[in-house]
């Protein structure tokens, strides 16, 4: 089938931009299976990837190396601080890490380096939820 199936591929943008933070591919497809789109875990896969490759989700891979997305709110180069617990995301800048890895690149003769750096943490609520138990 040379058509491309947009409105899948649509609908899976949707439902992640309701999600709060990252998802996997299988608890995104649970929602979309809850809503009877009828659309496949196989799709949803290909939906993400694709959405991932032109710039509108962010991926990453949570520490159990599962890959998780994210309909992203800033355009451009960011990096995130993400609750383990709860999966609230918070997008940042981090111009010291910029300049680390340029610098770190350049120093070893590298060049168009990229880089993706992530923190996972416990978040303030959850935190304080964990010291009151
Ligand atoms: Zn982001
Ligand atoms: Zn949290
Ligand atoms: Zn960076």
């Amino acid at each position: 089938m040379a058509q491309r199936n947009t409105w899948q591929r649509e609908r899976v943008r949707e439902e992640l931009s309701d999600v709060r933070g990252f998802v996997s591919a299988q608890s995104l497809h649970q929602a979309l299976r809850e809503a009877n789109t009828g659309i496949g875990l196989a799709t949803v896969y290909r939906a993400l990837a694709g959405l991932a490759a032109s710039g509108e989700a962010d991926s990453l891979q949570s520490p159990e190396g599962e890959a998780l997305y994210r309909a992203c709110s800033s355009e451009g180069h960011h990096h995130h601080l993400i609750c383990r617990s709860c999966g609230m995301t918070v997008e940042i800048e981090a111009t010291d890490v910029e300049q680390w890895a340029q610098r770190t690149a350049a120093l070893h003769g590298f060049r168009d380096a990229e880089h993706v750096v992530d923190i996972f943490g416990l978040c303030a609520s959850c935190a304080n939820a964990a010291a009151q138990e």
